[in-house]
């Protein structure tokens, strides 16, 4: 099933079984920045990780042989679907001796990841679902307005406003002082009516709480809809989609969806602008891995900025839990640290431990040329 809402995410957290551990997978599936082949070898080395990492859970043999059964169903599921599997990412959910099973289909790409514990590992989905905008969206023409509620890749036609404005006078059919009378009337229609889709539109968006507005009209009539927007609505609006109410919801979705994706790549650049102009005034921000760790250890990390699929091996102190980009012996504790084949998944863990804001962003962008990894912090220790 598709991801939604929060409710979904807060039942599965619920879900718990007496005596069996749950098997929690998240797949980055996203087919724009790897083919098939390169997806399949990915997820066929991480679930032998996890099987390796199985061996030395202290766990009874009975539980052990559960999650082992769960991976198995998983291997088997995605070898199965994979190949014509359209979306970016896919989270599953199983514990095999419960006939419990659970899949979400995902909007993002989420980080490989595989997880045993007593509840499913659910924080990578609200993560997920805090990244997407609640979008209003209003499309309309001279005779209609259709309101649609967009929310992570669903779509839901809200309100529909008639326009009942009369047709344009055809040309020729009226003598020029009729004609002219006539378009005063048809104004004055179709401002009373976009002063309802207005009005309309700033109920609904209390109503629901809209974080975004998403407008789909011809330009020539966006100056005298604007009129009639509250400046609430002008505030939140966008941008503009090329639409019409007689268009399909899919091509109205696929329009919003293409153009939130822009907005929020502008708004994660722009973070990592803002970024480095604090990094060269030396003020509260850093950048590269050593001294991000740093600063995450000591939780003094606000929002954290990795690039996507960036990730790289490290160290984890197994008394201080501290992560480390190189130490083999952890400073702190003196004792050897234990391997990590990604330090960055842990770093993120930790982050999300923290209460911080953790934000992927694209590839190509600048922060690749400052270590793809850095921090806005509280404060500098
Ligand atoms: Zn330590």
């Amino acid at each position: 099933m598709k991801l939604l809402n929060q409710a979904q995410i807060s039942e599965l957290a619920l879900y718990r079984s007496p005596r069996f551990f749950i098997t929690s997978a998240y797949f980055d599936t996203d087919k724009s920045h790897q083919n098939y082949k390169e997806i399949k070898l990915r997820l066929k080395n991480l679930i032998s990780r996890a099987e390796d990492q199985l061996k030395h859970l202290p766990l009874s043999k009975e539980k052990k042989e559960a999650l082992r059964e769960d991976l198995r169903k998983i291997e088997e599921y995605l070898f199965q679907n994979l190949r014509s599997y359209k979306h970016p990412g896919l989270a599953v959910f199983s514990c095999a001796r419960e006939n419990f099973w659970q899949e979400f289909i995902l909007p993002d790409p989420p980080r490989n990841r595989i997880v045993f514990d007593r509840n499913a590992y659910v924080r990578p989905l609200s993560a997920i679902l805090d990244e997407h905008k609640k979008i209003g969206t209003l499309v309309l023409d001279r005779k209609e307005a259709k309101f649609y509620e967009v929310f992570m890749d669903d779509i839901k036609l809200i309100e529909t406003i008639k326009g009942e404005v009369p047709p344009k006078v055809r040309e020729g059919g009226w003598e020029g002082y009729e004609s002219k009378r006539i378009e005063r009337h048809i104004e004055t229609h179709l401002h009373e009516y976009f002063k309802n889709c207005g009005q309309t539109t700033f109920n609904l968006f209390k109503k629901n709480q809209f974080e975004w507005f998403f407008l789909g009209c011809k330009e020539e009539y966006l100056p005298y809809f604007k009129e009639h927007l509250h400046p609430y609505l002008q505030q939140r609006l966008k941008g503009q989609i090329k639409v019409s109410p007689a268009d399909n919801p899919d091509k109205i979705l696929t329009a919003v969806s293409k153009l939130e994706k822009l907005l929020k790549e502008q708004e994660k650049e722009s973070l990592v602008k803002r970024l480095i102009s604090e990094l060269k005034k030396d003020g509260l921000a850093i950048s590269g891995l050593d001294s991000t760790l740093d600063y995450l250890n000591r939780s003094a990390v606000q929002i954290l900025l990795v690039t996507r699929y960036f990730s790289q091996p490290g160290y984890m102190c197994p008394k201080c839990h501290f992560l480390y980009a190189s130490y083999e012996i952890c400073p702190g504790c003196k004792i050897h640290t234990q391997p990590q084949v990604d330090v960055i998944d842990e770093a993120i863990e930790m982050a999300m431990n923290k209460n911080c804001e953790v934000k992927h962003i694209n590839p190509p962008t600048q922060l690749q040329e400052y270590g793809n990894i850095g921090a806005f912090l509280r404060f500098k220790p």
